[in-house]
């Protein structure tokens, strides 16, 4: 008989029925690890599952995005009907996840009316007065630190107590009335929980079911890790919806919470003493001051773990940071993101740093042994025109010229949607965009816009969206040939990303010729085109190899886990 849990976290795709709906999702995830589906759980399901187990809650993690990608014929909705928890746990943390959280959600009430059903994440909280309103959704615990409060709500509803006291808790009261607790659980630091990693091995084997715990669609064969430094950030990029104006404005979120710089070593080692796998250190050391990265470099200094680990830069650094680097980790990674060649639309984007500086942290960091820097250039920023995106292309070129193969830019738009609470979100016209979509339900019908051409949720003053969605292909397909010239790609590769490139900007094309049709001719015209669709959005603009960090035979040390497992085990 497998263990029963009392709360299943369940993580939905983009949109749920994305498998039989004809779509062209584009290049919306071509730089990060998952699909356009995003079938990567939020990192705060391992900091949530750790800690209600340390209190005495079992949890287990359900990744029906996944489980849907990886097997077309598993069946969703008879997983939910089976499962039986106390209360289910779905995150709406990225809009993105507007259409699949919300079916996913009137799944479980169809089968389990009487189980409560959590949202929480950054777009629940801060739609949470709309989101409350769909019969599907029970609660909705606000902010960036639900750990506890999820605690509480469990135990409250557990005893029958009163809802009015769970911290950030949105509510639905007996007669009907919306209430909205205060929010006042917010995080100072991050050193209460625990290295997560054992947490998780130990769920696998207790519900056996490793394959709903996976976090992305290839991860067996490139098992990525990431160990957090902080909630929160102290900068204020304009399109950024984890920024410090973000935060404060509508999460409650002060001030940065950090993780101990011991802690974060002790954790990027605990992982090393797992697997070779990369480790991916989220945010950038130096937020906290030069003496915070000091000391988690310090920490790593003795053992020098040999995993690839990859450090963001938020800002440039000098050189004498790289050499710390390099004396702790041997095999270091860097990326950047400076949205712009152009500084003015770098400014605009809330980037205040100068080429100068972008490029001697670059020198520093290669001069010092850097494996790979990745720079990252956006498209749909405020002030940038279609001009600029071509120069920005130009500008990739002499940097590959300058730093060669170590050095591999990208770009990408900005898609499909605004950040909610970022500052170009919350002073959308004062920053140059034009919005099309208002309520959590406009979000909620874009993602089902047969191209995201029309589920893009904005257009700038500078830039349609058209010239947003063919600017994204052109400098796709410029970007793509300036790596094959720099032998930073091989022709095969560079061959195949132009072939999605234009096959993906024809669908584009057919589409916007499809569209004016009268149904039903439509629908089957985009049916008949959605296996076409499918292999045009999958790493469009460039190969999912170029974001990744290679890694040589890589490996799971199952005696240091299953100790780990035992010395980890919950009171
Ligand atoms: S984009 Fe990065 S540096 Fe800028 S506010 Fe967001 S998290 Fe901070």
């Amino acid at each position: 008989m497998f263990a029963k849990a009392d709360l299943v976290l369940l993580h939905a795709p983009s949109v749920y029925d994305f498998r039989k709906l004809p779509i062209l999702f584009g290049p919306i995830s071509d730089l990060v690890p998952s699909t356009p589906i995003f079938e990567m759980y939020p990192i705060g399901f391992s900091s949530i599952a750790e800690h209600l187990e340390r209190n005495g809650v079992r949890v287990r993690i359900v990744n029906l995005a996944l489980r849907m990608l990886k097997d077309k014929n598993f069946d969703a909705e008879k997983m939910i009907a089976k499962l039986k928890p106390r209360a289910f746990g779905i995150d709406l943390h990225w809009l993105p996840h507007a259409h699949g959280s919300l079916e996913v959600a009137a799944l479980c009430k169809k089968y389990h009316p009487e189980i409560p059903v959590i949202f929480g994440g950054y777009s629940s909280s801060y739609f949470h007065e709309e989101l409350i309103r769909y019969p599907q959704v029970d609660f909705v615990l606000r902010g960036d630190s639900t750990e506890e409060p999820l605690r509480q709500l469990l135990l409250s509803l557990r005893e029958r107590r009163p809802l009015a006291d769970v911290p950030n808790l949105t509510w639905k009261s007996e007669d009907g009335s919306i209430r909205a607790n205060p929010l006042t659980h917010v995080l100072t630091d991050l050193n209460e929980y625990l290295n997560n990693y054992p947490n998780l091995f130990r769920s696998a084997l207790r519900y056996l079911d490793v394959r709903s715990l996976i976090p992305i669609h290839d991860w067996w064969e490139y098992p990525i890790t990431a160990v957090m430094t902080c909630r929160g950030c102290t900068h204020n990029c304009s399109i950024c919806g984890g920024s410090r104006y973000a935060l404060s404005n509508s999460y409650s979120r002060a001030a940065c919470a950090y993780r101990s710089p011991e802690k974060v070593a002790a954790d990027i080692l605990s992982i090393a003493g797992y697997t070779n796998a990369p480790i991916f250190v989220v945010g950038d050391l130096r937020q906290a001051g030069d003496a915070y990265a000091r000391a988690v470099l310090s920490g790593l200094q003795a053992v020098r773990p040999r995993n690839p680990v990859v450090l963001e830069l938020f800002t440039p650094a000098p050189e004498s940071y790289f050499k710390e680097v390099a004396a702790a980790l041997p095999n270091f990674n860097f990326e950047i993101s400076p949205e712009s060649h152009d500084e003015d639309v770098r400014r605009a984007s809330g980037k205040f740093y100068g080429n100068e500086d972008l490029e001697n942290s670059i020198r520093f960091a290669l001069d010092q042994g850097c494996s790979k820097f990745d720079v990252f250039f956006m498209i749909g920023i405020p002030r940038q025109t279609v001009r600029s995106v071509m120069e920005t292309i130009d500008y990739c070129g002499h940097l590959l010229k300058t730093f060669g193969r170590r050095l591999n830019p990208f770009i990408s738009p900005l898609a499909p949607f605004l950040d909610p609470g970022s500052i170009a979100f919350e002073n959308a016209e004062e920053v140059g965009y034009r919005v099309f979509c208002k309520t959590l339900e406009d979000y909620r019908q874009a993602l089902l816009a047969p191209s995201w051409k029309y589920t893009l949720s904005y257009e700038t003053r500078w830039m349609t969206r058209e010239e947003i969605v063919d600017s994204t292909y052109e400098a796709g397909l410029r970007l793509n040939r300036l790596k094959k010239e720099e032998g930073l790609i091989s022709r095969e590769t560079a061959e195949k990303t132009e072939k999605r490139i234009l096959l993906a900007g024809e669908m584009i094309r057919k589409i916007d010729g499809i569209l004016p049709d009268p149904e039903p001719e439509r629908t089957a015209k985009l049916k008949a085109l959605k296996e076409t669709f499918d292999k045009a959005s999958m790493a469009t603009v460039c190969d999912k190899d170029e974001i990744k960090w290679p890694v040589l035979r890589w490996r799971l040390n199952f005696p240091k886990i299953i100790r780990a497992l035992f010395e980890s085990r919950p009171t």
